[in-house]
């Protein structure tokens, strides 16, 4: 019997099974197609990210520097507010290879990484879990495990399978590419999605990226239309995904607990998640005892202690993306300008770099 099956290896999944595995876990991780895809990501992400892959593959993920974004209440044309800081702020980086390292990593470590294996169903016993996967060359295997961590994002088969709650919203996420080299140091933020906003990434040698995120529904299509009309360009490799905003009430069973997207540990205010997941798997890692069940209400309560005011703020934040356009207008031109404030942490706004650099203007 295995100490934990890990059912996804996107980050969240990957980085679990790594620092599970390296304080000694016996650990097995199932991912249903090939660990990366298919690409459904910006990989725009604070410069946090170098803390959880190897310095040696630095180089190969990173393809761009950002210094801050500039926010439109309209389109291309429409006049722009900077948020801005003298460093970077953040980087855009290739999701895929990401995904690849951080397998490579929990395979580095000890971890059984199978692909080819989706999981199907989930039970639960009083000591021990079974999990049935579906082998992508045919037939079904089965798994038993002390404890299951479903790490299988925002459609997630093990939170159905447990019956924990979904989240309170999916919204659903497009983008696509054009092929220019661009490597400017800003991102473009249109506040012209419902209850969201669309993007433009520049990502280096590899090409800009078009997106947006709304709530679902077939207007999704024509905003992200009206986006690429509006910068007169025409994309490809045309990617499509969920983003989960919670976060739910519980994301632990007796001994199934959720991870990154399946527990919608995401920014309310961005979509972002790779940073949030990877951070709640260090959390599980430090709290959990696969031969304790109660260990999972000290997850619970970790996880929560380290996001859950941010994942309010970042609520709280979201709410201007609703605000009336004049009220839109007003509010950006008062707080534009160089910030102090860290993207993953919204109570960055609050710290005295941040009111420093209010202060300096
Ligand atoms: C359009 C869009 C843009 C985004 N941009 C950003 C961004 O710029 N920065 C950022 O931080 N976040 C971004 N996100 C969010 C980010 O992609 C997620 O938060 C992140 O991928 C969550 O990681 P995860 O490991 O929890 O889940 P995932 O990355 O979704 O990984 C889950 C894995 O589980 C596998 N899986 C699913 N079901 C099964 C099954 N039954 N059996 C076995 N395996 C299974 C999947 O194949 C996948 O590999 C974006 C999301 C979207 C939709």
């Amino acid at each position: 019997m295995y100490d934990f099956v890990v059912v996804g290896v996107g980050p969240a999944g990957a980085r679990f099974a790594r620092r599970a595995s390296e304080v000694g876990y016996d650990v097995l991780a199932l991912e249903k197609g090939e660990v990366g895809t298919p690409l459904a990501c910006s990989g725009h992400v604070s410069t946090d990210i170098w803390e959880f892959v190897p310095d040696a593959a630095r180089e190969r993920l990173f393809q761009n520097r950002v210094f801050g974004a500039r926010f439109h209440v309209g389109g291309p044309d429409s006049h722009s507010y900077p948020f801005y800081k003298d460093e970077e702020i953040s980087n855009v980086i290739d999701r895929v290879g990401l995904d690849r390292t951080l397998a490579d990593c929990a395979r580095e470590a000890g971890a059984d990484v199978r692909e080819g294996h989706t999981v199907t169903a989930v039970e639960e016993h009083r000591d021990r879990v079974v999990v049935t996967a579906s082998v992508a060359d045919g037939g079904t295997t089965q798994f038993e495990a002390r404890m299951v961590a479903g790490a299988d994002g925002p459609v997630s088969r093990v939170r159905r399978e447990v019956g924990l709650p979904e989240p309170a919203e999916k919204l659903h996420g497009v983008l696509a590419f054009t092929d220019e080299a661009d490597h400017s140091d800003f991102v473009d933020v249109h506040l012209t999605a419902p209850r969201f906003f669309a993007w433009r990434i520049p990502r280096g040698d590899a090409g800009v990226e078009y997106g947006l995120a709304a709530p679902p529904g077939k207007e999704v299509q024509e905003l992200f239309d009206r986006l690429t009309a509006a910068y007169d360009v025409e994309t490809d490799r045309f990617c499509s995904g969920a983003i989960p905003i919670g976060p739910p009430d519980s994301v632990t069973t007796r001994r199934v607990f959720l991870l990154g997207d399946a527990a919608s540990q995401t920014k309310p205010f961005t979509g972002g998640g790779i940073l949030y997941g990877m951070t709640a798997a260090d959390r599980a890692v430090a709290t959990i005892d696969p031969r304790t069940p109660s260990s999972l209400a000290d997850y619970e309560r970790a996880w929560r202690d380290e996001l859950a005011s941010e994942i309010r703020l970042g609520h709280l934040v979201r709410r201007a993306y609703s605000l009336p356009e004049p009220v839109q207008h007003l509010g950006l031109r008062s707080l534009s300008g160089e910030i102090g404030v860290h993207m993953d942490r919204p109570s960055s706004f609050f710290s005295p770099s941040h009111l420093r650099t209010l202060v300096k203007r």
